[in-house]
């Protein structure tokens, strides 16, 4: 395995721990998925057992490559599981304090060479390397959802970052066939740093009246070529998540600019969550999604 690393563990079996769950296993690394409780982490494993699926309808893997990649997986609750890996990727909720209380939990667990890696979206990889006991050891692995389908995966180096952590996690990477691109330790990164204040613009031209959640999307997908529309892709992110970059970049950079849209804040307050709730700026309970305002 790439730079000795083998074994895996990926803290949160939510959208984004799952996706990194299956595209590490089907690249054939062993990987421990680990939630809050075994129920939730084996859920994640069913989860990552229906997009495989998905691919092997679309003929993009084989069933043995199916079969090998869920035998991979290993669901845990217990951060005794920690032991024994070369590389855990935390992937949990977008808050600082949910992030530094699951490092304080694991790290005991962790060997001494495990590099321990963060799937923040925004947060100082610097700030939380300084949580953990192994700063050196600590860097950004930032992947896009679906993680399956999305080719980039930023790389974020927090200031005491080593090479030797940079390279291995590259290589890791690498091996997962994805592009890599190396962003400095500010607030969001690169991606969300240029995407988030879009999205969150998208959300007040809906709070002012200045057109519906249909006219907003249609325009953008058909006036600027998104695949997707902004608030459609909100719901997809997840609008805690959303709401959480904005509030890094608007503390981070001390500019009004970022200030987050109060319907955003309702939205999350109401627990419309988007497309993970069943319901944020589109109803998606139903046979097909329909515009909340
Ligand atoms: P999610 O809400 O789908 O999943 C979060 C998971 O973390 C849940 O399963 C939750 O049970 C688990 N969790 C919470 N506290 C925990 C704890 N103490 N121990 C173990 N597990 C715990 O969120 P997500 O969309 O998967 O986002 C996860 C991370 O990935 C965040 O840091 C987010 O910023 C980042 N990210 C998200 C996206 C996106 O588009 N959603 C893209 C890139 C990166």
């Amino acid at each position: 395995m790439s730079d000795g690393i083998g074994k895996v563990g990926i803290i949160g079996a939510g959208q984004m721990g799952c996706g990194i769950a299956h595209v590490s296993a089907l690249a054939g690394f062993q990987v421990t998925l680990y939630d809050v409780s075994q129920e939730r982490a084996a859920a994640g494993k069913e989860k990552v057992a229906a997009t495989l699926d998905r691919q092997l309808v679309s003929q993009k893997i084989s069933e043995a490559e199916k079969a090998e990649a869920l035998a991979r997986i290993t669901p845990a609750a217990d951060p005794a599981a920690f032991s024994g890996l070369d590389l855990v990727i935390e992937a949990a909720t977008e808050e600082e304090t949910v992030k530094r209380k699951i490092y304080r939990e694991i790290c005991p667990h962790l060997d001494e060479a495990t590099i321990l890696a963060t799937n923040t979206s925004s947060i100082s990889i610097t700030r939380l390397a300084a949580a953990t006991d192994r700063p050196e050891r600590f860097m950004g692995i930032h992947f896009m959802n679906p993680v399956p389908v999305m080719k980039l995966v930023e790389l974020v180096r927090g200031i005491a970052t080593g090479d030797q952590t940079f390279e291995a996690s590259k290589a890791f990477v690498q091996k997962l066939d994805k592009t890599i691109t190396v962003s400095e330790d500010f607030p969001a990164f690169i991606v969300n740093r240029i995407l988030l204040p879009m999205i969150n613009e998208a959300i007040y031209t809906l709070y002012e009246g200045v057109g519906s959640v249909e006219s907003i999307d249609t325009a953008m997908k058909l006036g600027a070529n998104h695949p997707m529309g902004p608030l459609q892709l909100a719901d997809f992110i997840g609008l805690d998540t959303c709401l959480s970059i904005m509030q890094v970049l608007h503390d981070g950079l001390a500019d009004s600019k970022y200030r987050p849209c109060p319907l955003l804040v309702k939205y999350v307050e109401a627990g419309w969550l988007g497309r993970k709730a069943g319901r944020g700026f589109y109803d998606y309970r139903g046979e097909t999604p329909v515009p909340t305002r």
